[in-house]
């Protein structure tokens, strides 16, 4: 029997009228009633006043130590209050508007009562209270969200009748391996356990069953149509030997880290690859990302053939464009650099280039998605920064090529679980370390009016011949107020330190090559101080940079923050952050706190996460996860890692379609259309 094709009707209980209430919560079939979690437990536990944690909702029992007072106030309002022994220790227990159980709390009663406990007063705020001991049989109770006529103690019934006529049809889809493996409970005493709990104990465990199992499917759905995907991509490869890319590796005057030579093999083993790649690589900033991508052009452009790398700035395309020039010049490799400030005839030229062939590597913003460009043999495409193009721009670029083999790449540290969710399509190689002799940056958090030591601070460090950040104000959508609070701030810091040290300034009002200007003499240190706008958040390499300064820290989401902290800490010298904040709420002052804690970008993406959820993250609609029911991205990622690396054992062995085991999972995919679903992306 298919619990999915049996109304719930069948449920003693449900009536017609019951049904259609039913079908507003979404609830048809036995198999979706069964799905209809509780929201929460009440657990009736009795706890002692050692037990008892403050302000949790707690159960206890005692004896009425003195006759109830009452106090009336407002309209129709009173407040009861008597003294209770519980063991050995006195509370106070204190109800709302119940005057009329006055007569039935006679001293040496026994009660118990449940409510919210606060510790440091011994005393309860009952909103229940029975005569006598122990009067419940079941310790914890399922609470619903209803609707109507639809109780939570309506639903309950249902549920234990519908556990009672159809339990022994519950399908368990888990092998008894995986539940061997991780000590998981069968799939009915699960569904019995979540909806009539024994105890915390084994509500956590019917719990933990239930998102694995969840999270196992998804995964599953995921690398099904990733393999379906590969099937049907099936033809192009680029013949690459491992030794293609030595000559450019030993010009370099450093040796990658291990990640970055994992990174190359993961994708040179894509390129080989008859699928078209889609490749997510991430690394913190100045993990070296850059390179990884240069490597892989170089070699892609020994088999005759184009890259384009797209980037969303115009100082970032030049700075990118400029040190692939001086690394590939030796080889004879052109780059072409495409941006939308050109001169009509420079950009004829580049365009000339692109489509000739000549121009091995291309390097540009968005302008290189416009109609005009058309390549000769574009086969790889790498985005940096790509959660600042949407969907249809990374692809209007991957298909100005020939089965182009895609390669993001991100430094917004995305936390492992969205990664692993919302890209679950795609492979992902981590650069987890820095390059060997990076420093940590200290970070300190001061309130704005310190701001005079700060610049003290600074000037020490431009007297050492440091230069400095400093990132302004940020104003929410109003770019002309943010161009004036950096011209205010430009101003002020001018004044402060003239004449020793030159102060520069950058916004977005700038056009392209005044910016060029600003940004040249700061890398030529002609310019001491930097002034700016979050313009610079992304890309740019000033290693002789070892201050930066936030105002306003707190306005910034905290991986944007460790992004713009990057900036600084890229050369010999010790380098420090500064964050001017007076954030009003605890949650801000801990996002400060963390900031000043810890330099991982990962640690801090997670945290981010955590306090934003998922949606707030990428946006609610770029997430990209599904509902799950029970199961938590964020909480629960422990699992959802363990899960992925099941489901991809599971399919990329074929054990899915041909071991007994899995049948039952098998089954489940296929009436979710996993197996006929025909585009991706
Ligand atoms: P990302 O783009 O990941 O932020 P970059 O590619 O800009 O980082 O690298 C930051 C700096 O580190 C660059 O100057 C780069 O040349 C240098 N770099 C990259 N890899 C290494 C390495 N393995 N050892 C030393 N320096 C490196
Ligand atoms: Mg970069």
């Amino acid at each position: 029997m298919n619990l999915a094709n049996v109304p719930v009707t069948e449920v003693k209980g449900v009536g017609e009228e019951s049904a259609k209430q039913l079908a507003a919560l979404g609830v048809t079939s036995i198999a979706h009633l069964l799905a209809y979690f509780p929201f929460r437990y009440e657990d009736y536990e009795r706890k002692s006043v050692t037990e008892a944690r403050h302000d949790a909702r707690v159960t206890m029992e005692g004896v009425i130590q003195d006759t109830p007072s009452i106090r009336y106030y407002g309209r129709k309002k009173n407040r009861l209050t008597f003294r209770m022994l519980t063991e050995d220790v006195l509370i106070s227990v204190t109800l709302f508007n119940r005057a009329f159980l006055k007569s039935k709390l006679t001293i040496g009663s026994a009660v118990t009562v449940t409510g919210k406990w606060d510790q440091h007063r011994l005393a309860l705020t009952a909103s229940e209270l029975q005569l006598g001991l122990s009067q419940r049989d079941e310790e914890m109770s399922s609470v619903y969200y209803g609707a109507g006529k639809l109780t939570s103690k309506v639903l309950h019934k249902w549920m234990v009748n519908a556990l009672t006529q159809f339990g022994e049809h519950i399908v368990e889809p888990l092998p008894f391996t995986l539940r061997e493996k991780y000590r998981l409970i069968d799939k009915r005493k699960t569904i019995e356990l979540l909806h009539v709990p024994e105890s915390p104990e084994a509500v956590r465990q019917a719990r933990r069953r239930y998102v694995y199992e969840e999270f196992l499917l998804f995964q599953l759905k995921m690398h099904v149509a990733k393999a379906r995907q590969r099937q049907a991509e099936e033809g192009a490869s680029l013949t690459i030997v491992p030794t293609a890319t030595d000559k450019f590796l030993h010009s370099l005057s450093f040796t990658l880290t291990e990640g970055q030579q994992q990174a190359l093999k993961d994708v040179f083993a894509d390129l080989r690859a008859p699928y078209r790649m889609n490749r997510l690589l991430q690394g913190d900033v100045g993990s070296g990302k850059t390179v990884v991508a240069a490597a892989c052009m170089f070699a892609v452009a020994n088999t005759g053939n184009q890259s384009a790398l797209m980037v969303p700035t115009e100082i970032l395309a030049e700075q990118h464009s400029a040190s692939l020039q001086t690394w590939f010049a030796p080889f004879g490799l052109e780059v072409v650099l495409l941006v939308g400030s050109l001169t009509a005839k420079r950009r004829r030229a580049a365009l000339a280039k692109i489509e000739s062939g000549e121009a091995a590597i291309v390097v540009g913003t968005h302008a290189l998605i416009q109609e005009t460009v058309s390549f000769h043999s574009l086969r790889f495409v790498v985005i940096d920064e790509q959660h600042r193009f949407g969907v249809a721009q990374r692809r209007l670029l991957r298909e100005k090529g020939v089965h182009a083999d895609m390669l993001f790449m991100t430094a917004t540290p995305i936390p492992r679980t969205l990664a692993i969710t919302a890209f679950g399509d795609m492979d992902v190689s981590v650069l987890a370390e820095l390059p060997a002799g990076r420093k940590p940056i200290d970070t300190y958090w001061l309130q704005p009016d310190l701001l005079p030591r700060v610049l003290g601070f600074m000037e020490k460090a431009l007297r050492q011949g440091e230069q400095a950040y400093v990132i302004c104000p940020l104003i929410e959508e109003s770019e002309q107020l943010d161009v004036q609070n950096a011209m205010d701030l430009h101003t002020q810091l001018v004044q402060h330190f003239a004449p020793n040290f030159e102060v520069g300034l950058m916004h977005g009002r700038l056009a392209a090559f005044e910016k060029e200007e600003v940004m040249d003499a700061f890398v030529k240190n002609e310019v001491q101080i930097l002034v700016s706008t979050t313009v610079v958040e992304v890309g740019v390499n000033v290693p002789n940079a070892t201050v930066m300064v936030i105002y306003d820290a707190d306005r910034f989401g905290l991986s944007q923050l460790h992004q713009l902290r990057g900036r600084v800490g890229r050369g010999e010298a010790k380098s420090t952050c500064v964050l001017l904040a007076a954030p009003k709420t605890e949650v801000g002052k801990e996002r400060m706190r963390m900031m000043t804690e810890t330099n991982d970008g990962f640690e801090l993406a997670e945290k981010d996460l955590a306090i934003r959820g998922p949606g707030d993250f990428f946006g609610a609609k770029q997430s990209g996860l599904p509902d799950f029911k029970l199961a938590d991205v964020t909480h629960d990622y422990r699992t959802l890692e363990v899960a992925r690396q099941d489901a991809a054992e599971i399919v990329s062995t074929g054990a899915l379609y041909e071991d007994e085991a899995y049948k039952e999972l098998l089954n489940l995919l296929t009436e979710e259309g996993v197996f006929t679903e025909t585009k991706l992306d």
